[in-house]
């Protein structure tokens, strides 16, 4: 779709200048020619004549935009070695186009972001998008900045906002040609993050809405068919109680997770022995444990491990593993704790803390989801559970803030471990 009116050689001062300096040259070549009496000035008069309508006759029978010839002469005075290097060092992919769209000079970001990108051809028939077409023919209408989206769907969608400004490029002669700048902006992580917020605000408040509901719905009945009902109010108010805890659970993960990423930058730097973490955790969770009847076997060593660490956030994380594999791996019947101290892959020594569960275990295609908030394998399991599809997002986050990491692994049908890798503590120099 053509953009504009056709590009000219050059702009008009240009050509006055060109052809003013070829006539110069030709006057005082004739003169010195005349003066020697080589030439008699009547010849020297129509020779200047022929070379004058040489010079300007062109400017209105040739349609400079038509011929390649042409095209380089439209290039050469905007590709001078400034604006070559300019748009080459540019970080972001940037491409120089003349004012009917064609492109004059482009970098190696720009070639590999849109490879039918190419030197002398239109740039609008590279960029098919009507959007940005209409752009670029508005900034060359207006000489105003224009923006629009660019989308590139290979390998993964990127999305690129789109400038073009119209600069002023110097040419050879002095004058100064209009071009139009295009540069693109990755998008792609800040528009992640938006969709990754507004998922997240629509699932928390579907999570917070469906007890509310519930309470709400129960309160309507309590007020009108069951108000006599004792049995039933009995009945109602136990599960009352039960929504109105799990609006709680949500409430408090919603605000540890936050806190630890508010903190994510800083490591935590006190000292501390976890075997008495994983003690205390354990004898906390022991009434869910008998209620589901499976045992919790601690495997744990004499000596103290000692990490550095948040006691609340390893509380936090430690019960949350626990209380999973209590929750959803109760017909196995039992849930090891353990801790060892390996080697990391850099060498470095690391604490392994894994909980593991003989359960059902988790199908493969569910694992690298499984930290995502709110991501849960079964929903009515986990909401029957009272879970809210925080716990394992708030655990890796725990993990990531220790400068540790998280592993899964699962057999389906004979349960899942998941452990947690700290760095050991450097044991405190001797005093
Ligand atoms: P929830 O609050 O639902 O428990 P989590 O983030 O702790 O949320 O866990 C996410 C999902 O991972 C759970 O809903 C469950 O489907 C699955 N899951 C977690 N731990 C186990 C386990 N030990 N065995 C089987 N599935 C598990």
């Amino acid at each position: 779709m053509p953009v504009d009116a056709p590009p000219t050689l050059f702009s008009w001062p240009d050509r006055l200048r060109h052809s003013a300096i070829i006539l110069l040259v030709a006057g005082l070549a004739l003169a010195v020619v005349v003066t020697s009496g080589e030439l008699s000035p009547t010849l020297a008069a129509a020779v200047f004549a022929c070379i004058a309508g040489a010079a300007l006759i062109p400017w209105r029978l040739h349609n400079a935009a038509t011929s390649n010839e042409d095209l380089r002469a439209i290039n050469s005075p905007a590709e001078s070695e400034a604006v070559n290097a300019i748009i080459a060092g540019m970080p972001d992919a940037a491409v120089l186009l003349d004012r009917a769209g064609r492109v004059i000079h482009l970098n190696g970001a720009a070639t590999q972001l849109a490879p039918a990108l190419r030197k002398n051809e239109l740039a609008q028939f590279a960029l098919r998008s009507p959007e940005i077409i209409g752009a670029l023919r508005e900034a060359i209408a207006t000489a105003e900045p224009r923006r629009a989206t660019y989308l590139d769907p290979v390998p993964v969608d990127r999305w690129m906002e789109l400038i073009i400004t119209p600069v002023s490029v110097p040419t050879l002669f002095g004058g100064i040609e209009k071009c139009m700048l295009m540069t693109f902006h990755d998008q792609t992580p800040l528009r992640r993050v938006e969709e990754m917020r507004a998922d997240f605000v629509a699932n928390a408040s579907h999570e917070l809405r469906t007890p509310l509901a519930a309470l709400s719905g129960f309160i309507d009945t309590l007020q009108g068919p069951a108000k006599e009902d004792a049995q039933a109010r009995e009945r109602f108010l136990a599960i009352m109680q039960a929504q109105a805890k799990r609006m709680a659970r949500l409430i408090d993960d919603l605000l540890s997770l936050s806190r630890v990423e508010l903190s994510a930058h800083v490591r935590p730097d006190t000292l501390l022995d976890i075997l008495p973490i994983i003690r205390q955790v354990a004898d906390g969770l022991e009434p869910l444990a008998r209620e589901r009847q499976v045992t919790i076997d601690l495997d744990l060593p004499q000596a103290p491990v000692v990490i550095a660490g948040d006691r609340e956030e390893l509380l936090r994380l430690i019960e949350n593993l626990i209380e999973n594999a209590l929750k959803y791996g109760a017909s196995g019947g039992k849930v090891i704790v353990s801790l060892a101290v390996a080697a990391s892959a850099d060498g470095a020594p690391e604490v392994r803390l894994t909980v593991r569960d003989f359960g059902p275990g988790i199908a493969p295609e569910h694992l690298p989801r499984l930290t995502e908030r709110f991501y849960r394998v079964d929903v009515g399991d986990s909401r029957a559970q009272g879970g809210t599809g925080l716990g394992l997002s708030l655990v890796k986050h725990i993990v990531n803030r220790h400068r540790g990491r998280l592993l899964i692994e699962s057999v389906p049908k004979q349960g899942a471990a998941f452990t947690a890798c700290f760095p050991l503590a450097e044991p405190p120099p001797a005093a």
